[in-house]
């Protein structure tokens, strides 16, 4: 009797832990040979291209990720509405040294940023300030009244994790423009945040401080930022041309995508799995963040196609509008509270699909250890990497409801080369590299599906 009793208690964790390898093995073994993301990319970047909030791009990309998911027989796709900033670059973005005393009048390769007021057709010239950072800029007070201010701050080489090199260098793109202006500059120009010497400019978000004038703020290539830097050594008095055209427009009315597979034993229970739908208006935003967004309906689309019926709600989102306001996030976390909403698991692809290397998190130690007692089961997938904080941009807002949040985490070197630019096309997204995300995210919602966090 005892006898039996002893092998009562320890059975079903034996089946359920043999369960589990044999589980996410079939789940790597289909999407690896099986698996619909690279074609489902290749659709959406290259049908659909690009996708900035209030585009005729995003407004595509929301039609077909809804067909999309509706043709693979989700239990439910619907939209929710969410009411987006509508910026339009206009046109060409010019930037001329236009007096080098060495080599006359200068093109650079320039990309206004995101949000920004253009200077309109005629454009404006004015000397340059050069800084390396916003605490720079501040130290110098008054001497920049009248200057475009350039900030040079490189993105740090020593740091191997590529998201703190640019989390570093971040500010003087976000909010160079609203400090300069405050201090009374005219414009700015913005090294790109890149972690290598090239010609491709990076676009991005900024945010003018309300109190002072919108200013234009331009990004330039690596490459230009370090020529100029040099030329303004030797001549101090050097000018730039500055033309560009963006434009808020007033908000307009877009949407979250939403399919769910309802759970059997918790339905309540939601596991959101996720990536933001928009993208910048140059390249294709295959890496960012088309890939999330297509990993994310393949972790559905994985169960349905092995015949799984998940034990709580699973529910893959692509937001809408994280490069340029997180109003899709925000508006997402918004009805989740006012429903009554129990998530217990928010994850988001957002950094490339590049090779998975594991999870980042933000929860509490329980939901964290829990998370890390998987890595047994996960390492055999090179998923090793599960001990870092982190999460998602869009998932953020989500934090107070209690759900533990995580991003994957791929190999990000790569990832600032083409981040925000023409270069983040489906041609730079390796198939392998991007299933090998798809599976691990779906291992990943199977172990939090079938154990809960
Ligand atoms: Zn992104």
């Amino acid at each position: 009797m005892k006898k039996i009793l002893f092998l009562l208690l320890i059975l079903p964790g034996l089946l359920l832990a043999q369960n589990h390898e044999t589980n996410i093995k079939l789940i790597f073994e289909t999407e690896l040979s099986q698996g619909h993301t690279y074609q489902n990319l290749r659709y959406l970047t290259k049908k659909i291209g690009h996708r900035l909030a209030g585009s005729p791009g995003a407004a595509a990309s929301v039609e077909w990720t809804r067909q999309l998911m509706e043709s693979y027989g989700f239990d439910t796709v619907y939209l929710q509405p969410v009411m987006v900033p509508h910026w339009e670059r206009g046109g060409k973005d010019v930037v001329k040294i236009v007096n080098s005393s060495k080599h006359g009048t200068v093109e650079l390769n320039a990309l206004a940023l995101g949000n920004t007021q253009g200077t309109g057709p005629k454009g404006l010239v004015g000397e340059l300030i050069e800084v390396k950072s916003i605490e720079e800029l501040r130290a110098l007070g008054e001497k920049v009244k009248g200057k475009i201010v350039f900030f040079n701050g490189p993105m740090d080489p020593r740091k191997v994790d590529a998201f703190q090199a640019y989390g570093g260098a971040n500010a003087q793109r976000s909010s160079g423009a609203g400090e300069a202006s405050k201090l009374g500059a005219i414009g700015t120009l913005v090294r790109s945040l890149s972690p290598t010497v090239n010609d491709i400019p990076h676009t991005g978000n900024q945010r003018y401080n309300p109190d002072f004038p919108k200013i234009p703020a331009i990004a330039i290539s690596t490459a230009d930022a370090e020529l100029l830097s040099d030329l303004l050594e030797d001549q101090p008095d050097l000018r730039v041309y500055l033309e560009s055209h963006g434009e808020m427009k007033p908000d307009q009315l877009s949407y979250n995508v939403i399919g769910e597979l309802w759970g059997s034993e918790k339905p309540e229970e939601i596991i959101a799995v996720g990536g933001h739908l928009d993208s910048w208006d140059v390249g294709e935003g295959a890496h960012d963040d088309g890939a999330g967004c297509i990993q994310a309906i393949e972790v559905l689309r994985l169960y349905k196609s092995m015949g799984w019926k998940p034990k709580r709600t699973l529910r893959a989102v692509m937001w809408m509008n994280e490069e340029n306001g997180l109003r899709g996030g925000q508006e997402y976390a918004k009805v989740a509270k006012a429903k009554g909403e129990k998530h217990i698991a928010a994850i988001e692809s957002d950094s490339g699909g590049f090779l998975p290397t594991g999870f980042t998190s933000t929860g509490t130690e329980a939901q964290r250890a829990k998370l890390q007692s998987w890595g047994d089961l996960l390492l055999p997938y090179q998923l090793w990497n599960l001990d870092k904080p982190g999460g998602g941009a869009d998932i953020g807002p989500l934090r107070d409801q209690g759900p533990i949040l995580i991003g994957l985490k791929p190999d990000s070197q790569r990832y600032f080369y083409l981040h925000h630019t023409e270069a983040d096309v489906f041609e730079a997204v390796d198939q392998r590299e991007l299933e090998l995300g798809a599976a691990a995210m779906a291992a990943l919602v199977y172990l939090i599906d079938q154990e809960g966090i």
